[in-house]
């Protein structure tokens, strides 16, 4: 059986008071589609007043520190997302392994650390475009996946993998869906390699530019159990209809 659909918001760096309110009406909406997991990945600060405003809807972080705790200035142990009220965070995220260079070994303690803690995972992977080109894309996310999947493999459901081409982020190019169906099955091939029956029911999402206009056609592709949307999630005009595309699907 096919996992419920995950569609997650990742907020990235936006996201005050004011936008309570967009939280509280996405929260509410999402209340029509209940086949369908919806989160918000919001900034740490906001994490709280998040949880405060929309009760029972999953919001989460968007990075964790792999340590409990120490002399780490400004970074949040998963100790604190979960004290906060989070219930899953997003790791390696592409912008988080461009700009603060983190390597999959790092991102592997960092899912381990939110595991352990009761956190679940979003554990982003993809290509750049160069890498694309030189016809090393399955090849290379297979590599970040080697260096970053977490050896816990307990159950399914708290680890999700969101394949998100760099190039296809924030961009408005997404990948062809035949291109889509190809890296989604080798990742499902790894999974299971890695954790046999548990990783045929753990969830793939695609990130990458998707939208109201490309989400449908995107969840009709194999093994693509959700996505996971940076833009378009900010408002509930733009996400929803991404949200009733999963439900649909
Ligand atoms: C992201 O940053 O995870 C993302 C998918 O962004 P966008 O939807 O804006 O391309």
């Amino acid at each position: 059986m096919a996992p419920r659909k995950l569609v997650a918001g990742n907020w990235k760096m936006h996201g005050v008071s004011a936008d309570l309110a967009e939280i509280a009406a996405i929260a509410d909406a999402a209340g029509q589609y209940p086949r369908v997991d919806v989160a918000l990945c919001v900034p740490a600060i906001l994490i709280e007043r998040a949880t405060r405003a929309v009760p029972g809807f999953a919001i989460g972080g968007q990075d964790v520190h792999h340590a409990e705790k120490g002399a780490h200035t400004g970074c949040t142990s998963a100790e604190m997302l979960l004290d906060a009220g989070a219930r899953l965070t997003i790791v390696g995220h592409s912008e988080r392994r461009d700009a603060q260079r983190e390597s999959d070994s790092e991102v592997k303690a960092k899912a381990e650390a939110a595991l352990s803690c009761g956190l679940d995972v979003i554990l982003c992977v993809g290509e750049t475009l160069e890498v694309r080109e030189q016809g090393a894309a399955i090849s290379t996310v297979l590599a970040q996946l080697d260096g970053s999947l977490p050896e816990r493999s307990a159950s399914d459901a708290p680890l999700a993998i969101a394949y998100e081409p760099v190039w296809a982020i924030g961009t408005g190019k997404v990948p062809t869906t035949a291109e889509i169906a190809e890296m989604h099955a080798a990742i499902r091939a790894k999974l299971v390699e890695r954790y046999g029956d548990g990783g045929g029911a753990m969830r793939i999402l695609y990130g990458g530019s998707v939208k109201a206009s490309n989400a449908a056609e995107i969840f009709a592709v194999d093994d693509v159990d959700g996505a996971l949307v940076g833009g378009a999630s900010l408002k509930a005009s733009d996400f929803m209809p991404i949200v009733e595309a999963a439900d649909g699907a």
